[in-house]
């Protein structure tokens, strides 16, 4: 029998995260304030508490994982490594494909392995609650168990559309403890300056970020989480590409080709950097890895977006950021991967793009809902909207190495399971899923409004 399933102990959960900037070719770009400056850690611990800074801001490449943290990750953790079997069969490919599943985590995302630790974090540096936004209610939802787990209470501004669309992601954060409100609310100057624009206005990602900061920044005892894009999530992440490096070792293999979806590059990052770091290192096994973001056409921030100094939310009240972005007034479409759905992207997965040490590829809707059906008639799980965006890249690398012949093994990033996306998935099955590209022009005019820098 073929073994489908590469198990790891709990003894196997990394005690360490890995952190790439310790081996980027060319040291980051700090974040930069409205004068120009780069941010000082003074001024940003008005929302977040001093480990979660110093991790923001480290160059030291092992960071110890807390004891606290791992023994909470141990409820799922190490995630499984599963031979795509069914899949590659039914291609009739000779690669090899792999996933890291991380839809067996309670919130049924890779969210967690980086919610576990922001609420530690705040929880040791006596935060009294969290607050933080949610697009899709993955990240909403991973924060408000995380709280539960350290008794912090969280707040949760969820993207209006996603609170109307998905009323179980709703109940599942408030069964976990936390107060959820459709943003835009009046409880902030933000959400009123957008009522007032607008009173249907059906909220954003950017928009929702700006209220739970302001909330945080106006109370001593409250902090703000988040969970993408920054340096510190794509740290905790990394949990990912450590344990998948050593489920592949079992077998002797490495990958030729890593696939991962991109949003705010959290989980990208947390599967492609610890192998990017054999590369950098001039690992002879790695010599030819490649590592693809992909992301939809509706955002395609890295593939069509400006590598520039931006606002990480809508209002400006987060430093500038040097990233691939649409311009932070981006009002992304409805489409139904609402974790893929931000202006912005990581600014190191950014950076990793601009020096062409990673790929991106941006990938239509409905090819991409198709490809998730396929890979759940072969392998069974159903994988999350956002999860689909990988899978279609890695079926079109299967079908590419079918025509060549090349054996290569590919690893793909499975985030997370979709039943909180039944109702997407019906909208696909009953023909009324439509493509969306995100028109240039559009893109040029919110590019007209990025911060001017120097
Ligand atoms: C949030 C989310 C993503 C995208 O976020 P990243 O920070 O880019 O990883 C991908 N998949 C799932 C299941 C998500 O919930």
């Amino acid at each position: 029998m073929t073994p489908l399933r590469i198990n790891l102990e709990a003894n196997d959960i990394p005690t360490h995260w890995y952190n790439i900037v310790a081996d980027m070719p060319n040291a980051p770009l700090p974040p930069l304030g409205r004068d120009g400056k780069p941010v000082t850690p003074d001024a940003m611990s008005a929302i977040f508490p001093g480990p979660i800074l110093e991790q923001e801001m480290s160059a030291q490449r092992w960071i110890p994982i807390p004891q606290e943290v791992r023994q909470i990750y141990a409820q799922w953790r190490p995630s499984p490594l599963c031979r795509a079997l069914r899949l590659e069969q039914s291609l009739g490919t000779p690669a090899k494909i792999f996933y890291k599943y991380e839809g067996v985590s309670p919130a049924g995302s890779h969210k967690p392995n980086s919610a576990v630790p922001q609420a530690y974090y705040n929880k040791l540096a006596g935060t009294k609650r969290l607050t933080t936004e949610t697009g899709a209610g993955q990240w909403g939802s991973s924060i408000a168990y995380a709280g539960q787990m350290f008794g912090l209470p969280v707040r949760v501004y969820m993207v209006k559309v996603s609170y109307q669309q998905k009323p179980f992601r709703r109940s599942m954060m408030q069964t976990w403890g936390a107060e959820v409100f459709a943003s835009p609310t009046d409880r902030t100057q933000a959400g009123r300056t957008a009522l007032a624009a607008d009173p249907e206005s059906p909220g954003s990602l950017g928009l929702a970020i700006s209220e739970a900061v302001e909330e945080a920044a106006a109370d001593p005892g409250v902090c703000y989480t988040l969970g993408s894009v920054l340096n510190h999530v794509l740290l905790h992440q990394t949990v990912i590409g450590l344990e998948a490096k050593k489920q592949l070792e079992k077998v002797g293999l490495y990958p030729d080709v890593i696939i991962g979806p991109c949003g705010g590059g959290s989980s990208f990052g947390g599967i492609a950097f610890p192998f990017l770091s054999d590369k950098i290192a001039g690992d002879k096994r790695a010599e030819k890895l490649r590592c693809v973001a992909v992301e939809p056409t509706s955002c395609p921030t890295l593939t069509k977006g400006a590598y520039a100094y931006d606002f990480g939310d809508v209002s400006g009240y987060t430093p500038i950021m040097k990233m691939y972005t649409l311009g932070h007034d981006f009002m992304p479409p409805g489409i139904h991967a609402g974790g893929l759905r931000y202006h912005g992207d990581s600014p190191l997965v950014s950076q990793l793009v601009h020096e062409k040490l990673l790929e991106a590829l941006a990938v239509p809707q409905v090819a991409t809902f198709a490809a998730g059906v396929d890979f759940a008639r072969a392998e069974g799980i159903i994988p999350a909207p956002e999860s689909c965006h990988a899978i279609r890249a890695v079926i079109d690398e299967a079908l590419r190495c079918k025509a060549t012949g090349e054996p290569k093994t590919i690893l793909f990033n499975l985030t997370g399971h979709g039943h909180f996306d039944m109702g997407s998935f019906d909208r696909y099955l009953s023909g009324q899923l439509e493509d969306y590209e995100y028109p240039v022009e559009a893109i040029r005019a919110s590019l007209k409004h990025l911060p001017q820098v120097g």
